[in-house]
Parts: C-alpha cells; structure tokens; sequence
C-alpha cells in the first residue's frame, strides 16, 4: 500500500481550497488548521440550508444540523444537539408520541435497507416559538467508502403555509359547493312546485278547449297559449342555470344528418308556409351518410336559428345550407351550416351582443316579436362546448345569415333507422329500440280494440289531465298514484300501453318499469313502456332506456303526444 504523505496531502487540499484560506500564505499554516478551515467551510453551507437538515449516526444517535435544527430547539451551539438520541429530541422538543415514533421508524429502516425515504409528510410537531409546523421529510442513507451504512441525512421542509393554504381552500370549497347545492336544490324545488300547477293550468285549459262552445273555446285556447310560453319561457331560464352551474358535457352519438335536417324541415314546413316564404335546403352530398357527435346539440342549434329566422323574416325566403369543409380528413368531418334568411336583419352595431344573454333588439313592450333572448346565448354555449363556433353576418332590412362550423367525427356505423317519432318531445327521437319494434308489431293485432292503459301519476291534477285526454281518445285507463299500486294492478299482457311518473313517492318510475320487465320474462308479452318526467337529463334518458322504458315524454302531456303516442302503437 502506498506510504500516505501527509504533507503532500495537505499542500494538495490547502491548494485545492485556496479561496477559503484567504490571504493567509498556505505554507505557514499548520494542517490541523487547514482541515479545520475545511471542516467549518462545509458546515457553514449546511447551516445555512434551507429547511431543518441534520445527520445522526448509525445508532440514529445525532451528529449534526443545521442553524434551523438549533433555532427550533432552541439551542445556542451544536454541542447541546450531538448525541441526543430520537426520544431525548422527542422529549426537548415536546413532540407527540406519534411524531417521535415515526421519526424513530423511518430512520431506522433507511438504516436497516439502506434506501432512502422521500416526501414523508410527518405528523406536526410544536416550533418553540409556539408555530405548529408541518414538515415534508426525506432520509437519506449515509454509506463508508465500503458500502456500509454509517448514518443518516434528513432534510424537512416547513410546509406549514401551503397546508394552512390547502386547508383554507379546501374550506371554501366545500363552502362553495354547499351554496352552489342549496342554490340547486332550490332550483329543483322550485323548478317542481311552478311547473307542476302551471302543467295543470295547461292541461285543464286543453281539456277546456275539447269541452266548450265556439263562444270560450277562444278564452280556453289563450289560457293554454300563455300557460304554454310561461312554461318555456321557465324551462329556458332553468337551462340557463344548468349550463352556468355545471360542465355542459354533450353527450355524443351516431346520427345521420340528413335525417336530422328532414326533421327540422317537416318541423317548420307548416309555419314556412303559414307566412307564405320559401324554404330551400342545400345539402352537400359530400358529406358522409353517418357521422358521430351531439345530435341533440345541433338539432337544438338549428331548432333556434331557424325559429328566429321564421320569426324574423316576413317576406322572401329561408335557407339552409350544408356543406364539407375543405379541410375535412377521412376520420374527421368539419361541417358549415348556414341558416339565411331575408328578414329584418341585424343592424351592424348590435351583432355583438345578439349572443349575450337577455338580449332582445325589439323590447318585448314593443309587442312585436315573442321571444326571451336566450335562445342565441344558449345555443352559443352549445356550439362552444361542441369546438365549433358561431358567427353572424347581417344587413338591417335585407335579412341575416348564422354560420355555425362543427366539427364531427365521421362514423363507420351504416345502420341507423330514422327516427318514427320524431316530432314528439319525446328524448328517444332517435334511438333504435329492438323492443319498441316488436311491440309495435305486436300491437297491430290490437287495431280498431279499445286500448287499455295503466296510468301511474302521483299528482292527482296531472292524473285528472293525463286520464281525460288518454279517455277522450277512445282508451280505457286505469288510473293509480303510486308504483306499489301500479305493480299490484300489472299483470303481462293485461294492458297494451303504460304512461308511467318516474318522480313517484314510494317505488319510482324507473324501478317500476324493471319491475314490470321482470314480470314479464319468459312470458310473449312487452307492453310499451312510456316515462312521463320533468327533468330530463341525457344521463337520466340513457338510465330510463335501460330500465325498459320505451320513450321519454317531457311533461305536461299534451293531446297530441298522447295521440301520436296511441297512434305509434297502433292501440
Ligand atoms: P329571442 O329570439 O327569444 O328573442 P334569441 O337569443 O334567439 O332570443 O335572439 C336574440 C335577439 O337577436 C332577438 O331578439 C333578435 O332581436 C335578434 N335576432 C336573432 N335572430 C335574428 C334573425 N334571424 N333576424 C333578425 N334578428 C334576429
């Protein structure tokens, strides 16, 4: 083994550590000093670390810290910190047992394996300034040139703040989403206890205009209209607190766009005509027949812009157009609708806020044109949350055009069938249901038959409603108000059609179509199944479809849902 030359050693480390000797002559100082110099170099950059950083032997006995270690036990020289052991710093400190054990713990096993522990968030432990802090430990083990364990370095964080910041924010987040549930919860109720007597208003006024000569039919008819525009012109408010209160997430399907545009059509076919203009649809057969995206989203976008342009527009004609973007891929279709019409127009000045909520240009004081001024800022939401957008291009007095671009995925799925019942309220305008057909089928034999309904309806106004207009077209109804009665009276093929509450007070709707669905397994029979509801969800919709249930109708139940209904199934 090489001789160690201690003087060549120490010329060689008083050379290498030339900055810290100073301007003393190296040659003159004796080694011991140059190593103490060395020595107290080293532990000056320790001290002065951030955080608490200390090391303590083998035994877990301590050997050294920095300045914060000292400050918080509040000792004046590093001699009073060597040698403590884990329960002495436990005790000095006033830690709680907790705090001492897993301080314990976790240095002797980074001593036993030899691996560090990192990112440990210790139990609190008191400052002696009287701060409980909070601290973020890493071990790590300390090895002699052979590999041997020979100790341990800790370094702590104080991070006494950001769990004072987490805890606040956790607060006022829980604070906020208790007022934003009450705040819903207010709305639900609120929303049940105005619709439901403003749906019996409607219905009774419906019921009315059957009954009453030429004389009232009118009053009847008007007490229907305004009960009617009262109740959308709620609905809309409630969507717009659903849409400021909750992530809008659009849920997503196969459609065939032609389908859809032919709905919208036959939709405003009758009004178009009524005002005596012309309605022209350009569609781009470029586009591919099926494509995947939120249906419900764009029927609602061009439900709106093309009630406004009827609405607006009182000579000349109205157009829709369709067609592939350019820029289209073979997986992605970017699709322009333009709805365009030769109506009032917009003045250039107020284009900028038609898509605010509220807006109206003609006062409805003015009494010209109905409306509530929601309608563009809700579907301008839609389109957002679909990654489109919407523009508006328009001349005051020679009309306006809205340029709505959306991006679809483009769907290999061919087999879509169009929708049947497509111009009731009915959420399932598009869904294939293999049921829905076969009862249908089945159902054909029961032509020109009295049809014999299960009525299941809490509310006895709406029971009273539902139960006339169902009798005034010929069924016969059994009426019950509540799901345990519904399940007493059912028995397979006993009824040929079934209008069901989902919000009943004991068993609800949704459990009561299983309920029926079980009761008829293993049996031919499947009647029809139809959900009466006020809140209707995509979710909610999906959920009722896969309890059985055939169709969703949004309440109130008006005559003619219930006559296309009974028509549908052919009672
Ligand atoms: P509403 O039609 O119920 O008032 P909207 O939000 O749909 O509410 O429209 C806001 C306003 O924008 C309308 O009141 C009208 O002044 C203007 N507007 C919308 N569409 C047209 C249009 N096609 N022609 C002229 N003005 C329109």
């Amino acid at each position: 083994m090489e001789e160690l030359n201690l003087d060549s050693l120490i010329a060689t480390l008083s050379h290498q550590y030339r900055h810290i000797i100073g301007e003393q002559d190296e040659t003159k100082l004796s080694s011991e000093k140059i190593i103490e110099y060395i020595v107290s170099y080293y532990e000056d950059i320790l001290s002065c670390m951030p955080g608490n950083v200390y090391w303590l032997d083998k035994n877990g006995v301590a050997v050294g810290c920095n300045r914060n270690v000292l400050d918080m036990f509040g000792f004046k020289s590093l001699m009073k910190f060597k040698g403590l052991k884990f329960e002495e710093m436990g005790r000095i400190g006033n830690w709680s047992p907790e705090a001492i054990k897993g301080f314990k713990n976790d240095t002797l096993e980074v001593i036993e394996t030899g691996k560090s522990k990192l990112n440990i968030e210790e139990p609190p432990i008191p400052h002696r300034d009287g701060r409980i802090i909070f601290f973020l430990t890493s071990r790590v083990p300390l090895f002699d040139p052979t590999g041997n364990v020979i100790g341990v370095v800790g370094i702590s964080i104080d991070i006494t703040e950001l769990k004072n910041t987490q805890a606040a924010l956790k607060k006022s987040k829980e604070q906020a989403e208790a007022a934003s549930l009450s705040k819903s919860e207010f709305v639900a109720n609120m929303s049940h206890d105005v619709k439901t007597p403003l749906s019996g208003i409607i219905g009774i006024a419906e019921l009315l205009t059957y009954r009453l000569n030429e004389e009232n039919l009118e009053f009847a008819q008007s007490l229907m209209m305004s009960g009617q525009k009262l109740l959308n012109f709620f609905d809309n408010c409630l969507e717009i607190f659903k849409l400021e209160n909750s992530d809008i997430a659009m849920v997503t399907e196969h459609f065939n766009l032609k389908y859809l545009l032919n709905e919208i059509h036959d939709l405003f076919q009758p009004a178009i005509k009524t005002k005596k203009l012309a309605f022209q649809i350009h569609y781009d057969h470029r586009i591919p027949d099926y494509l995947i995206g939120s249906r419900a989203g764009i029927y609602r976008v061009l439900l709106n812009l093309v009630g406004n342009a009827v609405k607006f527009t009182h000579i000349g004609f109205i157009k829709i157009s369709v067609s592939l973007n350019e820029k289209s891929t073979q997986s992605k279709a970017l699709i322009t609708f333009i709805v365009e019409d030769t109506g009032i127009g917009i003045a250039k000045n107020k284009q900028h806020i038609i898509f605010d909520r509220f807006t109206r240009l003609i006062p409805s004081y003015k009494g010209t044109y109905e409306g509530s001024g929601i309608g563009l800022y809700i579907i301008h939401t839609f389109v957002q949350s679909m990654r489109g957008e919407i523009h508006v291009n328009s001349e005051e007095g020679k009309g306006s055009q809205f340029i709505v671009h959306l991006p679809f995925e483009i769907s290999l799925v061919n087999e879509i069938s169009p929708t049947k019942l497509n111009d009731l309220t009915t959420i399932n305008e598009n869904s294939e249901n293999k049921n829905h057909e076969r009862s249908r089928n089945k159902k054909i034999d029961a032509l020109k038959k009295t049809a014999r309904i299960l009525l299941v309806e809490d509310n006895l106004t709406a029971q009273l409603i539902e139960n006339a207009l169902l009798s005034s077209l010929n069924c016969q109804v059994d009426p019950v108000d509540s799901g345990e009665k519904a399940l007493e009276m059912f028995s397979p093929g006993k009824y040929d059609l079934v209008f069901l509450d989902i919000g009943l007070p004991g068993i609800q709707g949704d459990m009561v179509a299983k309920l029926i669905r079980k009761m008829e397994h293993d049996t031919e029979q499947h009647v029809p199944i139809i959900a009466l509801t006020a809140h209707t969800s995509d979710d909610a919709n999906k959920h009722y479809l896969s309890m059985g249930i055939e169709n969703i109708l949004k309440k109130p139940l008006s005559r003619e849902q219930a006559k296309k209904i009974v028509d549908y199934y052919s009672l």
